[in-house]
């Protein structure tokens, strides 16, 4: 009853702050849509948005724009869905104060990231969810997984998590999480068969999908046949081990710090790490494989020229830049020969490539704001890593646009450029099905009928970067 009483308060509230910017109406004129229904480009359109939705998407000659839209001149340019970065984190979730959330979430906005999934709750993004969702802050919306459940406490100070050790405590808390107002339960750490299966259970019986990693005591078979929407590509390097292999473990999650473990890729087999995709898809399993962090962490590596060269650097505060650099150099101080970090990441691409070609989906996630990547710029390399992987482009940003709405069950909202929908758009100034880097081409950004011109996002850029990096040391 606490809840429903909320829920309308909500409403109201929202009806209340609608911005007026979000009432008026704007046409983007002579533009060329990518509708994201299915793959072809809609040439010399005119989308028409009013009181924050689209209401008509059709060819320039045949919409009127009313006399009181604003006009948007789209010739020359390419109309995209707004972007979802399915695996977000906030620095203020750990060491950055509360406070710089908003300014996260609008370097989101201002990449063209209209909707986030946060991977890993907290109490404090339950508000914040809604304080976007009233348009009071400017940002993606917002999708909540549950506080990590582990099997035990670990990375402290900043486990926010919730120890599940028995069938028990992992059902309590499963529910606990479900009242609370998180949308999914978010796996991470030292699960146990027994407590892995009553989450699913209990999870099904609440009507919450379990999303996050696969433990070893799991294992990937186990994980597909629960249904569970796998993060990172986690445990198939240990189930693509060739027969006779002399060890169990991988590299792929849990044990890419071990030195040890290296030696597992070796031992990869084609043909399991093809047949696994296909087992991906059959199982109807959903895949985000966060390739870049992976690659670029693990597999290449990323040098200070690089590193400092990038627009994310300057978001940084020179304390995390420090944290960053000393986590980087812990790996690279030892690093994996070049030979099988060339192989971990050509398997990892197979994998990808393999799901997809056996019908399966791709979600598109960052891992922001890991080691020097961050908020929306990398999910733009994101999409490049998936082409990279062997991807068509139009595949890519299906993994950022179309696929995020339907698993999320919002596609009757965004996901596509349709009328009905809301208006979350992205203008860019270059075709990204030709070449899928110029979805970084930003010519503005459109939430929920409100529209920011590239001038303008490079200012909201600008202004949160200076407010996160003065937020720590
Ligand atoms: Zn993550």
């Amino acid at each position: 009853m606490r809840f429903a009483t909320g829920i309308l308060i909500g409403a109201l509230l929202t009806l209340a702050r609608t911005p007026a910017a979000a009432q008026e109406a704007v046409a983007i004129t002579n533009v060329s849509v990518i509708p994201m229904d299915r793959e072809r480009v809609l040439a010399d359109q005119t989308v028409l948005v009013r009181g924050g939705r689209i209401v008509a998407v059709g060819p320039a000659a045949s919409v009127p724009v009313p006399a009181d839209a604003r006009r948007v001149d789209g010739a020359g340019k390419w109309l995209i869905p707004g972007l979802t970065d399915m695996h977000a984190h906030l620095f203020s979730d750990g060491p950055v104060p509360d406070s710089v959330a908003a300014d996260e979430l609008r370097i989101m906005l201002a990449n063209g990231v209209t909707t986030a999934r946060l991977m890993i709750g907290t109490p404090e993004q339950l508000p914040l969810r809604a304080r976007v969702a009233s348009g009071e802050i400017p940002g993606p919306t917002l999708f909540l997984a549950s506080p990590q459940f582990a099997g035990r406490r670990y990375g402290e100070p900043h486990f926010n998590g919730v120890v599940v050790a028995t069938p028990e405590e992992a059902r309590a808390a499963v529910r606990q999480v479900a009242d609370q107002g998180y949308d999914f339960i978010k796996l991470t750490l030292f699960i146990s068969l027994p407590v892995y299966e009553a989450i699913v259970d209990e999870a099904a019986r609440r009507g919450i999908k379990v999303i996050g990693h696969v433990d070893p005591q799991v294992g990937l078979a186990r994980a597909l046949a629960a249904g569970q929407q796998i993060e990172h590509l986690a445990m198939y390097f240990e189930a693509a081990l060739r027969d006779g292999a002399p060890m169990t473990g991988s590299v792929s999650d849990y044990f890419i710090y071990r030195a040890a473990n290296w030696e597992s890729v070796d031992w990869l087999d084609d043909a399991k790490l093809d047949s696994l995709g296909r087992a991906t898809a059959a199982a109807g399993v959903w895949s985000t494989p966060t390739l870049t962090f992976f690659k670029l962490a693990f597999g290449t590596g990323q040098p200070d020229s690089v590193i400092q060269a990038r627009l994310d650097y300057a978001v940084l505060p020179d304390s995390l830049r420090r944290q960053m650099v000393a986590g980087r150099d812990y790996y690279w101080r030892n690093p994996p020969s070049a030979a099988r970090r060339a192989r971990y990441v050509e398997a990892r691409n197979r994998i990808v490539r393999a799901i997809h070609q056996a019908g399966g989906r791709i979600l598109a996630g960052s891992d922001s704001p890991e080691l020097f990547l961050v908020y929306g710029w990398s999910l733009h390399r994101e999409l490049q890593s998936l082409v990279e992987a062997g991807l068509p482009p139009y595949a890519a940003l299906e993994a950022a646009t179309r696929n995020p709405a339907e698993w999320l069950g919002t596609l009757a909202e965004s996901g596509t450029v349709e009328p009905g929908k809301r208006a979350d758009l992205v203008l860019l100034d270059a075709d990204p099905l030709a070449d899928i880097r110029n979805t970084q081409r930003i010519a503005g950004v459109m939430r929920a009928g409100r529209w920011h011109p590239a001038p303008e996002l490079a200012r909201m850029i600008d202004e949160s970067a200076a407010r996160i990096r003065a937020s720590l040391p």
